[in-house]
């Protein structure tokens, strides 16, 4: 029997998004949907890029960068994450649509590769813009069919503490705040994945006990390799064990190695690392393009077959290659949907109807 190709899900991509206009509205029209579709670009993720290095899975980020948390920071970040997500979609029905399909189920993403189409699977980074709405959540789901939120970025937000913040004491809640445990409710209700990269080691720990659906970790590293906060101890990886989730080992060079630097043996060693330590049904990889990844021997999406080779040359077997490269995210995406039929088919007092 033969296996299909090996391709890579890449779970972490930031998309394009030009320059502001002076009243803070995107000036997209200037070419940045077309910039996608190109190979002479700056831009590490492109879609002929993706298909030169064998990447059949992509989440693209709707980036909220954190501002002040009042109302009208809020409401401008809600606003922004929904253009972003309609950049999107837009990405995903362009011209030459047949190469790209947006898709909202692990099996739509499985049909995508299968049919040889790059398979984009929206998300949103940073919670803030849902403010202390919960109900927002199920908005992004049903309408952008989105399918991981990370939780926080760089800052503590409405939601929780961030691993790093911005000049504000380290911590707000120590942990999550309620707003926060009612939006991972909703999470769970949607099939909405929670993300607990740049979240800080409280709100983890907390998120991962209170989630119906394993956290996981879309863009981090192991800190006992290289200590950065944005990093997972290895305490955390042993509750990813216990309860399911999984780390995607990101190609940011300051999370690889301290002083910087990081190479993609590096990235290796630390999927090989946190294998070792909690399976590697635990562990997957991201590059984190456009949002500041891109290192040595994984430069741009056209050099993520390298990724998979390197990881067939550190011993790893075809199977295990196939969790690492993408099976592992696709099983927890399954899990959260069935997880989501069953508190609908449970009802909402949370009874067998
Ligand atoms: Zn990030």
């Amino acid at each position: 029997m033969t296996q299909p190709p090996l391709t890579a899900f890449d779970t972490h991509i930031d998309i394009p998004w030009p320059e502001r206009t002076a009243d803070g509205l995107p000036a997209w029209e200037g070419g940045a949907r077309e910039d996608v579709w190109s190979v002479e670009t700056a831009r590490r993720f492109t879609v002929p890029k993706a298909r030169q290095g064998q990447v059949g899975a992509v989440c693209l980020a709707a980036y909220i960068p954190q501002a002040t948390l009042n109302t009208a920071g809020i409401e401008a970040a809600w606003r922004r994450t929904q253009a972003m997500l309609d950049v999107i979609h837009q990405i995903s029905s362009g011209g030459q649509a047949e190469d790209v399909r947006l898709c909202r189920t692990a099996t739509e993403i499985r049909s995508a590769i299968e049919g040889g189409a790059l398979a984009i699977v929206p998300v949103v980074e940073n919670g803030y813009g849902i403010g202390d709405h919960p109900e927002r959540v199920a908005y992004l789901a049903q309408h952008y069919g989105i399918r991981y939120i990370t939780l926080t970025h760089n800052g503590h937000n409405q939601l929780a503490d961030a691993a790093v913040a911005r000049g504000e004491d380290a911590r707000k809640y120590g942990g999550l705040s309620d707003c926060g445990r009612a939006v991972i409710v909703e999470m769970n209700r949607h099939g909405v994945l929670v993300d607990v990269s740049h979240a800080s080691k409280e709100t983890m720990m907390q998120a991962s006990e209170l989630s119906s659906t394993p956290v996981f970790a879309s863009h981090s590293c192991a800190r006992a390799l290289c200590d950065h906060p944005r990093n997972l101890d290895d305490e955390q990886l042993d509750r990813l064990r216990e309860t399911g989730g999984v780390i995607q080992v990101t190609a940011m060079a300051p999370f690889l190695r301290r002083g910087g630097g990081g190479t993609l043996e590096d990235l290796v060693r630390h999927i090989t690392y946190i294998a070792g330590r909690i399976g590697v049904e635990h562990v997957g990889f991201s590059s984190d393009f456009d949002g500041g990844g891109g290192i040595e021997g994984w430069q741009d999406a056209s050099q993520t077959h390298h990724v998979m080779r390197a990881l067939q040359e550190a011993g790893f077997s075809r199977n295990e290659c196939y969790a690492l490269s993408g099976g592992n995210m696709l099983r927890l995406l399954e899990k959260s949907e069935e997880v989501a039929d069953g508190i609908v088919s449970r009802g909402s007092n949370g009874l067998f109807t």
